[in-house]
């Protein structure tokens, strides 16, 4: 009997690293077929990508599994700075994000049991990656996508999709099928990366930031006792490719950097790499998408690659399930590239400013580095005011889409809130308000003054069954927050952007929203 080597889906998710394994999980709860395919064997046995922000916890909290990551590693609370092989000062930002998200925290966890649990969610749901299977070429056309992949056997077989997300990293095969450009820069230092354990005197109890001239070295504490991650970067002068560099030189240059003594003895796993900045241009062409990796790569400073990735699939899952089960236009898809265009482009700025702070050999630069830095940084860092300003920013939960088509501001002039911000956090009967936002749906919250209950007026047939409703007592630190003292409504997209703010008591205004962005 011939073995029928073709097969229909809703959507094909190329590659399965977080980028991947994170839409599958989003399009695990809204019900959506797909395909997901990796060319590795399985799931990466690495550390790499340790900083998991807030933001993609929160997104976990929706399925159960921010917890379980949260157990899996370490929460930063403290970094002490070392010049010269001096500890020149110490920060303490233990729950710098109080009162701002449920994870107030940066969680540094090792990618691989990150990936390992994600990836438990989706055999758990019955679904499975199609391991040792390449994406070879696709093509489009009005009603899918076609696409070329080679199995585990070594056989071609063809898949038909609705749409394809090209979640396979920087050198992407969709991105390139597409001619999509990646236009930007590669920083001419080679960085390293090495997890070991190391006897000296220091516990493995806060971050180690070691302030220089030019280099970059930071030690980050993982869970096992003395294990750390090593980031650092050769001198510019170091001419050696990637591949010809060996671990005895990177341990070279973490001695010479850090001025210390301390004994590497043992190394689990090193790399070197080189860093680029790039975007794509689009993030999308007809039914094709670009996620992760694939659209976009930066320097590590602020662990935000991984992170934004994650964001990437979250904001597209929930179009991609509207347009499927004929909820929305596919017009709503432009709004993926919309946003996370934007994102992107904001994202390499702040990373390469960063970046530049913390290793820039720069005369000015270095002196604020080594000389000022240490001795302010601890006082700055326990200032309210600094937590509220750099949390929001590192944690992934400023970002917004203030300037989408899908944020309407008609309601939110003189409101501190506004249309494209994410939910602010805050209380209902001392739990998170998010933990009331798990359906995936649009969400209508009648926030209520005490005087005017709220309006009981239905929404219409159709937009009952994609809207949850939600009526939540105007406590004074919600009024607070949103800058209203009286009974008012917030649209809630389902990634819990704000959509709308709408004071009319009649849900006139929520209606139109909803028939203008479907
Ligand atoms: C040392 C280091 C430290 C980092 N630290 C952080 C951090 O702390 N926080 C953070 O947020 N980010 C960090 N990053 C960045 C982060 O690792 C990446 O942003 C993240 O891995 C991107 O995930 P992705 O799924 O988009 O791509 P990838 O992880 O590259 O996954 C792409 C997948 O696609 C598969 N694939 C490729 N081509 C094909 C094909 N043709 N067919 C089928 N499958 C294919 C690959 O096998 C791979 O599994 C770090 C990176 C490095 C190198």
């Amino acid at each position: 009997m011939m073995t029928d080597l073709s097969k229909k889906t809703e959507v094909l998710i190329v590659g399965a690293g977080p980028t991947g394994l994170a839409l599958a999980c989003q399009l695990i709860r809204y019900g959506i077929e797909f395909v997901i395919i990796d060319k590795k064997e399985t799931t990466t046995p690495y550390s790499k990508a340790i900083g998991v922000q807030a933001r993609t916890l929160e997104i976990y909290e929706q399925i159960g599994l921010a917890d379980k990551l949260v157990d899996l590693g370490w929460k930063a609370g403290k970094a002490r700075m070392i010049v010269g092989g001096e500890k020149r000062g110490e920060l303490d930002f233990t729950d710098i994000g109080k009162g701002l998200s449920d994870y107030p925290f940066v969680l540094l966890v090792e990618q691989g049991l990150h990936e390992k649990l994600v990836y438990d969610f989706i055999t758990s749901n019955g679904k499975d990656v199609r391991w040792q299977t390449e994406l070879e070429s696709f093509t489009q056309d009005d009603s899918g996508v076609t696409a070329k992949i080679k199995n585990s056997n070594g056989e071609i077989e063809n898949i038909e999709a609705k749409f394809l997300v090209g979640c396979d990293g920087s050198k992407s095969v969709v991105r390139h099928g597409l001619g999509l450009t990646f236009e930007g820069m590669t920083f001419e230092r080679m960085f390293y990366v090495a997890d070991v354990v190391i006897d000296w005197e220091y516990k493995n109890d806060a971050l180690m930031v070691f302030l220089m001239k030019s280099n970059l070295l930071a030690f980050f504490p993982m869970v096992g006792n003395n294990t750390w991650r090593i980031v650092g970067t050769f001198p510019e002068e170091f001419s050696k490719d990637e591949g010809d560099v060996l671990y005895e030189e990177i341990e070279e240059q973490i001695k010479r950097d850090a001025e210390l003594k301390l004994d590497i003895t043992k190394v689990n796993w090193f790399s070197t790499y080189k860093v680029h900045t790039r975007h794509v241009n689009k993030f999308s062409k007809g039914r094709c998408f670009m996620a992760g990796d694939s659209a976009h790569i930066h320097t590590p400073a602020g662990a935000q690659g991984m992170n934004t990735g994650i964001q990437d699939g979250y904001n597209l899952a929930w179009k991609l399930a509207m347009v499927l089960r004929g909820v929305a236009t596919a017009t709503i898809l432009e709004t993926y590239n919309e946003e996370r265009l934007e994102n992107a482009e904001n994202l390499l700025k702040t990373t390469d400013r960063f970046f530049n702070l913390v290793a820039s050999p720069e005369p000015v630069l270095t002196y604020l580095r080594m000389h000022v830095f240490p001795y302010i940084a601890g006082v700055a860092f326990s200032i309210d005011a600094v937590k509220k300003f750099v949390f929001p920013r590192i944690s992934q939960i400023a970002i917004n889409y203030r300037h989408s088509s899908l944020s309407q501001h008609a309601g939110d002039d003189g409101v501190d809130v506004k249309a494209g911000d994410r939910l602010p956090y805050f209380l209902v009967e001392g739990r998170s308000v998010f933990d009331m936002l798990r359906e995936p749906k649009f969400h209508l919250l009648t926030f209520v003054d005490g005087k005017d209950e709220g309006k009981s007026e239905d929404l219409s047939e159709s937009f009952d069954a994609i809207v949850d409703r939600q009526t939540v007592p105007l406590y004074p630190h919600v009024a607070e927050l949103f800058g209203v003292d009286k009974t008012f409504n917030v649209l809630l997209r389902p990634d819990n952007y704000i959509a709308m703010i709408s004071h009319e008591s009649s849900l006139a205004p929520i209606q139109d929203y909803l028939k203008g962005c479907l």
